[in-house]
């Protein structure tokens, strides 16, 4: 493989910048070391914040019904939107679609190299494709040039369904070697042209092939790498696998943009994402709920609770947590750790703590609606901090690397 160029250190984003590590050890995840690319404005690789992505399931060509997709990603947080472009209809509609999305649009190509020269042409940020499936030299070639010409990064997407028939024959069956020798005979062919805008995956639906290709790309290459577990199936079993594969991979440092595919709706993926970043304290966005599983100790119904903050806090972007605790068992602890607490207490009175300290007491009727003004209002006050150019991070959450 060709070393690919030194990448600028335009680190500004870098997530260590606010190390909560200085102060819980046990947080820090010392990050693999790679290469920075560009998808549109959005750094990718090389200390970036990991992006969330998805993908839409409308006809591209109905560029309507794709931008409704995308707006709704987009108010879920989605960082960069991934369209499929099987014909000319789509790649024609991608025009419009780049036009008024406001994330990086990627285009998702297959074997035809000419959709991927109209995709660049049509303002897309990054080509999904694989080089070694579209043709000879030649063809590689224009879709590098067009690539260039346009800004386009590209996504070298190796899954386990569809390897290549010489390394099927060479290996048996899909393995980690196979799932990375095919990935870099893909970046190999767009070194040939001097190409290193390159962004890899090597997914499967089987968590420990994923998971062990993930691991020995990340040693063989300085491209950053796109996760993901393929078909990981329905919202919940797709994700607890991913949760898995993706959250396993990301703590031990390696991955720099991930897309959590579920048969769902894709704006579960994009919650999805943003859970698994957040529990691994890699990115916050939006309110972190902390809540017991509650008991015959409970002083309010907690699932209930939880259920309706979640619903009517969605619309907070700002990175803040609340802990929401049945009870002074562990209440008071995961209060003082967090932006808001709600402990149960005796008689229908539960103790409401602000920035980890005693505030008030509020009663069962009025607890919801007192909790999500006071996150209301803390989202304001952290964004005209913001603004202003002060702190603008929330307290003692560790909230290191804001969306
Ligand atoms: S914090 Fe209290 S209510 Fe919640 S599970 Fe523990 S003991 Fe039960």
């Amino acid at each position: 493989m060709t070393r690919p160029p030194e990448t600028p250190d335009d680190g500004a984003l870098d997530p260590r910048a606010e190390d909560p590590g200085a102060m819980r050890p046990w947080r820090r995840i010392p990050r693999r070391d790679s290469r920075r690319i560009h998808v549109g404005g959005l750094p990718v690789g090389g200390g970036a914040p990991v992006t969330v992505q998805s993908m839409t399931n409308t006809p591209t060509s109905d560029a309507r019904a794709t931008l409704d997709q995308i707006r709704r990603l987009e108010e879920a947080g989605v960082d960069m939107v991934r369209v499929s472009c099987p014909d000319t209809e789509s790649t024609d509609a991608l025009h419009t679609i780049v036009r008024e999305a406001a994330v990086p649009v990627i285009a998702d190509i297959h074997f035809h190299h000419q959709r991927a020269i109209e995709a660049a042409a049509a303002g897309a940020a990054c080509l999904r494709i694989n080089p070694g499936n579209i043709g000879d030299r030649r063809r590689v070639g224009e879709v590098v040039r067009a690539a260039r010409d346009h800004g386009c990064a590209m996504r070298i997407g190796v899954n386990a369904g569809s390897l290549e028939k010489h390394l099927l024959d060479k290996y048996g069956e899909p393995c980690p070697d196979a799932l990375v020798e095919s990935a870099l005979e893909h970046a190999a062919a767009l070194e040939e042209h001097d190409f290193y805008e390159t962004k890899i995956s090597v997914k499967a639906s089987d968590v420990f092939l994923s998971a062990a290709a993930y691991r020995k790309l990340a040693a063989a290459c300085p491209y950053p790498l796109h996760l993901g577990i393929t078909e990981a199936g329905g919202l919940m079993s797709g994700t607890v696998a991913s949760a898995l594969g993706i959250g396993t991979l990301l703590w031990e440092g390696i991955g720099d943009t991930l897309r959590v595919s579920l048969s769902a709706d894709p704006v579960e993926e994009v919650r999805v994402g943003f859970e698994i970043l957040k529990a691994l304290d890699l990115r916050h966005k939006g309110v972190r709920v902390i809540a017991c599983p509650s008991c015959a100790r409970q002083g309010f119904d907690v699932v209930g609770t939880v259920a309706a903050l979640e619903e009517r806090l969605a619309h907070i972007t700002t990175p803040m947590t609340v802990s929401v605790i049945g009870c002074v068992v562990n209440g008071p602890g995961e209060a003082r750790a967090t932006d808001l607490g709600v402990t149960g207490g005796g008689a229908g009175q539960h103790m409401v703590y602000v920035a980890g300290s005693v505030d008030h007491k509020v009663d069962d009727g009025g607890m919801i609606d007192d909790i999500v003004a006071l996150v209301e209002n803390r989202a304001a006050e952290l964004a005209a901090d913001e603004a202003d150019g002060g702190p603008g991070t929330a307290h003692a959450g560790g909230s290191h690397q804001s969306a």
